[in-house]
């Protein structure tokens, strides 16, 4: 997993959403269309959804995949890209 970001402000969502849906959806090819559009748009979709959950770049990686680990974060999240998923099948951006 790579967290680097430039700006010192992390929301840890950003990247537990996007590594989730990597390894539901992108990795095991399950998507109906799997364009760069309706993928970003799966993502912000489920951000929107989500509560931020901000932390410093210095908090670490450690922190993060911590985090991210965390089975009950996992489910709640996963269930929103579910959603989110379902909608944009239903309704793409194209
Ligand atoms: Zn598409």
């Amino acid at each position: 997993m790579n967290f680097s970001r430039e700006s010192s402000i992390l929301n840890v969502m950003e990247p537990i959403v996007s590594n989730l849906f990597d390894d539901n959806y992108v990795k095991t090819n399950s998507l109906k269309c799997s364009c760069e559009k309706c993928k970003m748009d799966i993502i912000l979709l489920t951000l929107n959804h989500v509560s931020p959950h901000y932390t410093s770049t210095q908090a670490g990686e450690a922190y993060i995949k911590a985090l991210f680990l965390n089975p009950q974060l996992q489910s709640d999240v996963l269930r929103e890209i579910i959603q989110s998923v379902k909608i944009i099948e239903e309704h793409p951006n194209h």
